[in-house]
């Protein structure tokens, strides 16, 4: 969401007539975009505003510093206090405000640009993309769920959805572009409905699964209690749809889903993983985890590695419990200790290490789809791509390899975290 937010930010600028600077010290305009999820984020912030303090001391630039995102709209006015060398603040939900922002700035006044109003206009048209065949493409705004750990609903407001008329013809554009690769996202993607129409997510992905030159769909974050009626079978059978899925769970326990706010239980959830598996037995579920939420005891971190083991994510993302501004769980008694939290994050990732080893290698003599991404490293002879399940395939580079190119690679050898393979015969590549 983030990324995508700077490319909106970049495309405003561009609009005006700005274009990129060799870095922000030279900049005459520098904008931080910034996440306010985790404690570690919010605080890089700070210490990259003192580095633009001082490079402007040192050389007078940048000359406009604006602070943008979830800690923007977290933090608002204070920060401007706080921080001199800001111009103005801007939240996720003003972007489209950036111009009046930086006019108001050029009249000499510094401004807080925070909050959600209805009538903001989504310009997708302005949107600095990459050139690259993957491309993000937000369907939902905001979320409307206050799970006790999380800023996001202050930070980026109730849900919308945009409409899905407005999303088909930008994904059109981007397939016509090059694009080989959407992602729709929202914070909950699974509870999309059109303003207009009433169409839900399956409708949607249909409608984008059938816009010409794609190779696949992919959609995230979902909600596990969004998965709703028939929803599970209808979106199983979106034709280009890829196999990646990823669906937090945040924990195993019922007590700590309870005080998370979560508003399903672990058997609620194994029993969506069996329904998603029954319909597409090739997905690969990926999730959120975290641990060391307050009052989360030793048996139910073991209730979380249980499930872990149950399920078997393809990828897992586990995050120790940080408390956030405004949130109602940084209100919670029963803070569990920093290091047995990092002790717990450390058993976590080395099952699910052991857990993704395994299926990879179970992959090993497979022939898999990958779209090429680029280099592996910077002037390294291996490049890298990843397949329709969202794992990272390397394979050596070949006579004319490009980023974007949809290679067929048969899989030799497996890490935790990568296929490694080689590209099947001219042929078999389609361009
Ligand atoms: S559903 Fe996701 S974005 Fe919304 S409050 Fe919960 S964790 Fe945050």
């Amino acid at each position: 969401m983030n990324v995508l937010d700077s490319q909106r930010l970049e495309g405003v600028l561009q609009e005006l007539g700005l274009s990129p600077a060799e870095s922000s010290e030279s900049a005459d305009v520098a904008l931080l975009n910034t996440c306010s999820v985790r404690e570690k984020a919010a605080q890089k912030v700070l210490s990259r505003l003192g580095e633009l303090r001082k490079a402007r001391a040192a050389g007078g630039k940048p000359g406009v510093v604006g602070l943008c995102g979830c800690v923007a709209e977290q933090d608002g006015a204070s920060l401007l206090s706080r921080s001199p060398i800001l111009s103005f603040v801007l939240g996720p939900g003003q972007i489209g405000q950036l111009p009046a922002a930086l006019q108001s700035v050029g009249e000499g006044k510094r401004v807080n640009v925070t909050g959600f109003p209805a009538d903001q206009e989504y310009e997708s048209h302005l949107i600095a993309r990459s050139a690259g065949a993957r491309q993000l493409v937000t369907v939902v705004h905001g979320c409307n769920q206050h799970c006790t750990f999380c800023v996001v609903p202050y930070t980026r407001g109730r849900e919308r959805s945009r409409a899905l008329a407005a999303i088909v013809t930008e994904v059109r554009a981007l397939a016509a572009r090059g694009a080989k690769e959407v992602t729709l996202l929202g914070q909950t993607v699974n509870a999309y409905r059109c303003p207009a129409s009433g169409a839900e997510l399956p409708d949607l992905l249909e409608a984008v699964g059938a816009v010409e030159g794609l190779w696949r769909v992919q959609f995230l974050t979902s909600h596990p209690a969004f998965f709703t009626g028939s929803s599970v079978e209808r979106i199983a059978a979106v034709p280009r749809l890829g196999s990646y899925l990823h669906i937090p769970f945040q924990s195993g326990s019922n007590a700590v889903l309870k005080r998370m706010h979560r508003s399903y239980t672990r058997e609620e959830y194994l029993d969506l993983v069996s329904r998603l598996r029954a319909a597409r037995p090739a997905v690969t579920l990926s999730t959120d985890v975290i641990v060391g939420f307050p009052g989360e005891t030793e048996e139910d971190f073991e209730a979380t590695l249980d499930l872990v083991s149950r399920v078997r994510f393809g990828q897992l993302y586990g995050f120790a419990y940080s408390p956030r501004p405004r949130t109602p769980a940084a209100r919670y008694a029963g803070r569990v200790a920093r290091a047995t939290a990092s002790e717990r994050l450390e058993r976590l990732f080395a099952v699910q290490t052991a857990i993704q080893l395994e299926l990879n290698q179970a992959l090993i003599g497979r022939r898999v789809e990958a779209l090429i991404d680029g280099p592996a490293r910077r002037g390294s002879q291996l490049w890298q791509g990843r397949g329709e399940d969202n794992r990272v395939v390397i394979v050596p580079a070949w006579d004319g390899i490009r980023e974007g190119q949809l290679a067929r690679v048969k899989i030799g050898g497996a890490t935790a975290h990568a296929l490694i393979g080689e590209a099947v015969g001219e042929a078999d590549r389609a361009a």
